[in-house]
């Protein structure tokens, strides 16, 4: 049977079809799942399969994930890790003592309070600034020589737009790497490897997976024989921040809906995003997807098919009126993370009290339920 060319479908149709996984000994048209961790060598020695030695550097869940999300990213080649966290490890972890970085300030928490910590033990001079402010960037790119820039965008839970292209140059032009965090696009809204950026993190634990159960991480790269990837992927090897097999398994059959969870939570999260607006309760609603958001004409040059589903909007009243309302809310659940098919929400400042999030933030990650309802729930929540 001839196989269909798959170099020119669309990432629906890669995602739906899982970029051609089958189970090939069954012919069943999903993957089975491997759990062997180790695998027979034949009288000679030679592996029987000369792909597959031992669980920690050879999976085939694994490798058919990895192949669909390279599709989906434009990329030459991904890694799967087990959380978030690990894939951004994997990159600073790459970098020489005394080196120095420029990463995007109030971007997600986790990463800044590791980045840090990292960054203090290893002599490694961080210089964190305002990344959307493509200028300040720039500056900082020549003041510092960095040998690694990482931007987030859109940024959580700031929602703040940076420009990929003009940060390439940036860092290009001092001999750095650009790494783009760009987990609440999804692959589906924003390749930022088109535009310029060497490498693409991943919180696969969030939009790629999109059903909350799994945890996961992901780098995608543009030059799969570039030094830092191969240091990144013999680490990877070596030190063993490996995905399992029934986490990778999940992880393919949650982006096979990518696409159209994607759709779907982008078209909620703008239209919740515009009913808070004109709400009176609330002061200030952040939605790359709104007008008169500062990044509205950059995102919609470098994204596509939508703004995605994180949004962070202000309640009137600070922290006590964000809390009761967040309290109120029925659909919604009170919980951290984004990206899932159902609704969340979170009061930022309980989680981050000294980063200058504002007291009465509260940051929604709109899933696929119907928008009426969830509209309906914000709607009685604030007391109108
Ligand atoms: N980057 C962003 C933007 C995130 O939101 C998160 C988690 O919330 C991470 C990275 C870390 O990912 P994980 O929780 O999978 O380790």
């Amino acid at each position: 049977m001839t196989k269909p060319d798959q170099t020119r479908n669309a990432p629906a149709t890669i995602a739906a079809q899982a970029a051609g996984a089958t189970d090939r000994e069954t012919a069943g048209v999903t993957p089975a799942i491997h759990m062997a961790t180790t695998f027979v060598r034949g009288e000679d020695y030679a592996p029987v399969n000369p792909e597959n030695v031992y669980l920690r550097s050879h999976n085939e869940n694994v490798r058919v994930a990895e192949r669909l999300l390279s599709r989906l990213e434009g990329a030459a080649e991904s890694l799967l890790f087990p959380s978030g966290m690990a894939a951004v490890a994997a990159v600073f972890r790459t970098l020489p003592n005394g080196a120095s970085v420029v990463v995007q300030s109030q971007m997600y928490w986790g990463t800044t309070a590791w980045i840090r910590d990292f960054c203090a033990r290893r002599g490694i001079a961080l210089h964190e600034i305002e990344c959307s402010d493509l200028g300040a960037l720039e500056a900082a790119c020549e003041a510092h020589r960095p040998a690694l820039v990482w931007i987030e965008t859109p940024s959580n839970p700031w929602l703040r737009i940076t420009d990929i292209a003009g940060a390439a140059a940036a860092a290009h032009g001092v001999g750095a790497l650009l790494a783009v965090d760009s987990t609440a696009a999804s692959p589906v809204l924003s390749q930022p490897l088109r535009h310029g950026a060497d490498i693409v993190m991943h919180s696969a634990t969030k939009g790629i997976n999109g059903h909350s159960d799994v945890l996961a991480g992901a780098l995608c790269v543009a030059n799969a024989g570039s030094e830092v990837w191969g240091m990144i992927r013999a680490d990877r090897d070596m030190a063993g921040a490996v995905l399992g097999p029934m986490e990778a398994w999940l992880l393919t059959r949650g982006m096979r809906t990518l696409p159209l969870r994607m759709e779907r939570m982008s078209q909620n999260a703008q239209a919740l995003a515009e009913y808070l607006s004109d709400h009176p309760a609330v002061e200030r609603v952040m939605y790359p997807g709104l007008p008169d958001h500062p990044g509205h004409a950059l995102a919609a040059k470098q994204m596509s098919g939508g703004f995605g589903g994180l949004l962070s909007f202000v309640v009137k009243g600070g922290a006590e009126a964000a809390l009761r309302a967040a309290g109120r809310l029925r659909l919604f659940h009170r919980a951290t993370s984004l990206g899932g098919v159902e609704s969340l929400v979170e009061h930022r400042h309980t989680i981050e009290p000294h980063t200058g999030i504002p007291e009465g933030l509260l940051r929604l990650s709109v899933g696929i339920e119907d928008v009426g309802d969830l509209r309906d729930d914000l709607a009685q929540a604030l007391g109108q």
